[in-house]
C-alpha cells in the first residue's frame, strides 16, 4: 500500500533538517546505501506507532541562486505538490518573522493540511512563547525541541490523523506496476506516450490534485498494467522540476511504489555515469529491472550493433546482469512490442514462489559440484534451504556457521538458482543463517 508523505517547510535555521533527521532516525541509513543520496538526504522513510510514512525535507531542495524568498516559494510549491501533510515549520525563539507570513501565504492557498511546529522550544517555561503562532492561521502551534527531541510524539499524532484514507488498489497482485527511470530526454515521456497514446496521458494528467492520478492504468492482452507517476516523467515545467535533487527523490518515490523499474538508457548519446546512479536506485530497492535502450532507430540496427551495445551495458551495470535488455526507438515505435512480455515476465519472476523440496534438490547438486570454502581450517557446512519472501525472491540458507558463507560462494549459489528456476528480471536476496 502506498505511503503517505511528510513534507517540511519553513524559512532556513528554524531546524528543519535537524527534525528531519530525528524523524527517519536509523532508517537513514538505507537511504544513505544507495549513491548518490548520501550528501542528499532530502527524502527517507519514517515511522511513528504502527504508521510509516516518507519525509521530505524541502530545505534541501535548492534551486540555483535564486533570492531566499524565491527559494522558499519553490520549496513550499514541493510541499504542496508533493505531500499529504505539511509540517510548518517556525523558530520559536524568534517570533513570527517577515519570512514565516510569506511561507504561510502560500501554504495557506493550497488544499493540504498543515501542521504547525513551533521549533526550538527547548524547555517548559518556553511553551508560554508560542501562542503569538496562532496567528499564522493554521490552529494550535505544536511546540517542539528538534535538539532535545521533545513534542514531537504530539505533532506526529497529529500529523497521523492527516493522512488520507488509502485505498486498497495497491494491494492488488493482479495488477503490474511499472515506472520509468532515466536522466532528462531519455525519452522517457516519449516511450510512455508510444506504450498507451497521447490523449490518454493528458487526460490522467488534467484528472486531478492527487498524485493517485498521475498514474495510468492500461489494459494489454488481457492483463492490467499501471504506469507509476506519468506526470513526473513528463516535464510539466515547473523550476524546481529540473533540479537534481528533486528528481532524484521523484524517481525514488516512484521506484518505491513500482514491481518492475524500466530503466532508460540512450542509444545516441550511450551510457554516461548518471545512468548507472539511476539505475542503481532501482536494483538496491529490490525492484524487478527491465533495461530499456531507447533511440535505437539513431544507430544502426542490426544484430551485431545489437551485440556490441549489449556488451557495453554488461559491462556498466554488472549488478544488473538479471536484468532484461530491450532496444527499441519510442519514436518510431520500432521493436515497442518486445518491451511488455519482458515488463511481464520480471514482474512474475519478481513474485515467483519456489518449490522448499526442489529448491533444496538444487542446492544438494550445487554442493557437490562445488564443495564449500574452508576458512582456517573450519568448513563450511550448508543444511537446507527455504524460500522466506517474493518481491524479491528471498531465501535463507542454514549453515554451521553463516561467516564462512563467502560472497564468491554466495554469488555460486545464486547461479544455481538462478539456472534452475529461471529469475530473469529480478534481483534474489539469499542470508546465511546459523542453524540452531
Ligand atoms: P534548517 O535550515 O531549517 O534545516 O535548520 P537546521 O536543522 O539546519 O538547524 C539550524 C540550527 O538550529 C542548527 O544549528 C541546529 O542545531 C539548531 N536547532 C535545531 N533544532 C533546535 C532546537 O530544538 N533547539 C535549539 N536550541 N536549536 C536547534
Ligand atoms: P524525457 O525527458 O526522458 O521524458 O525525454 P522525452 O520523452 O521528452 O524525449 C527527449 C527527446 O528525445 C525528445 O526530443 C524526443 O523527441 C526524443 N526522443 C525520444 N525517444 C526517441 C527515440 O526513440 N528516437 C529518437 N530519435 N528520438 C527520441
Amino acid at each position: 500500500m502506498r505511503k503517505s508523505t511528510v513534507a517540511i517547510v519553513g524559512r532556513p535555521n528554524v531546524g528543519k533538517s535537524t527534525i528531519f533527521n530525528r524523524l527517519v532516525g536509523e532508517r537513514i541509513s538505507i537511504v544513505e546505501d544507495i549513491p548518490g543520496v548520501t550528501r542528499d538526504r532530502i527524502y527517507a522513510s519514517g515511522e511513528w506507532l504502527t504508521t510509516t510514512f516518507n519525509v521530505i525535507d524541502t530545505g534541501g531542495i535548492e534551486i540555483g541562486d535564486e533570492p531566499l524568498l524565491v527559494q522558499m516559494r519553490h520549496q513550499a510549491e514541493v510541499a504542496i505538490d508533493e505531500a499529504d501533510v505539511i509540517i510548518f515549520m517556525v523558530n520559536g525563539r524568534d517570533g513570527i518573522t517577515g519570512a514565516d507570513e510569506e511561507v504561510a501565504k502560500l501554504l495557506f492557498k493550497s488544499n493540504k493540511p498543515v501542521v504547525l511546529a513551533v521549533n526550538k522550544v527547548d524547555n517548559p517555561e518556553m511553551r508560554e512563547e508560542i501562542y503569538e503562532f496562532y496567528s499564522l492561521g493554521f490552529g494550535e502551534p505544536f511546540p517542539i525541541s528538534g535538539t532535545h527531541g521533545l513534542g514531537l510524539g504530539d505533532l506526529l499524532d497529529e500529523v497521523v490523523r492527516h493522512f488520507p484514507e488509502r485505498e486498497q488498489t495497491e494491494e492488488d497482485d493482479e495488477t503490474i506496476r511499472f515506472s520509468l527511470i532515466g536522466r532528462p530526454n531519455v525519452g522517457k515521456s516519449s516511450l510512455v506516450n508510444a506504450m498507451i497514446g497521447q490523449e490518454r496521458v493528458i487526460v490522467s494528467d488534467i484528472a486531478g490534485t492527487t498524485r493517485d492520478a498521475v498514474d495510468t492504468p492500461f489494459t494489454k492482452d488481457g492483463r492490467d498494467f499501471v504506469i507509476i507517476d506519468t506526470a513526473g516523467m513528463r516535464k510539466k515545467g515547473k523550476v524546481y522540476e529540473s533540479t537534481e535533487k528533486y528528481s532524484i527523490m521523484r524517481a525514488l518515490r516512484a521506484i518505491e511504489r513500482s514491481d518492475v523499474v524500466l530503466a532508460l538508457i540512450d542509444a545516441e548519446t550511450g551510457i554516461i555515469e548518471q545512468d548507472k546512479k539511476i539505475a542503481g536506485y532501482a536494483h538496491e530497492a529490490g525492484k524487478a529491472v527491465v533495461i530499456v535502450v531507447n533511440k535505437w532507430d539513431t544507430v544502426e540496427s542490426n544484430e551485431k550493433a545489437m551485440k556490441e551495445f549489449e556488451q557495453k551495458v554488461r559491462a556498466h551495470f554488472q549488478y544488473l546482469d538479471y536484468a532484461p535488455i530491450v532496444f527499441l526507438s519510442a519514436k518510431t515505435k520500432k521493436r515497442i512490442h518486445t518491451l511488455l512480455p519482458k515488463v511481464l515476465q520480471s514482474s512474475e519472476n519478481h513474485a515467483k514462489r519456489v518449490q522448499t523440496n526442489v529448491l533444496n534438490e538444487v542446492i544438494m547438486d550445487a554442493l557437490a559440484m562445488n564443495p564449500t570454502p574452508t576458512v582456517k581450517g573450519q568448513r563450511l557446512k550448508v543444511f537446507y534451504a527455504a524460500q522466506v519472501s517474493v518481491k524479491p525472491p528471498t531465501f535463507v540458507v542454514f549453515v554451521n556457521e553463516p561467516e564462512l558463507m563467502h560472497f564468491t560462494y554466495e554469488r555460486f549459489l545464486e547461479n544455481r538458482i538462478r539456472d534452475a528456476f529461471g529469475f530473469e528480471g529480478t534481483p534474489i536476496k539469499i542470508y546465511a543463517r546459523k542453524r540452531n
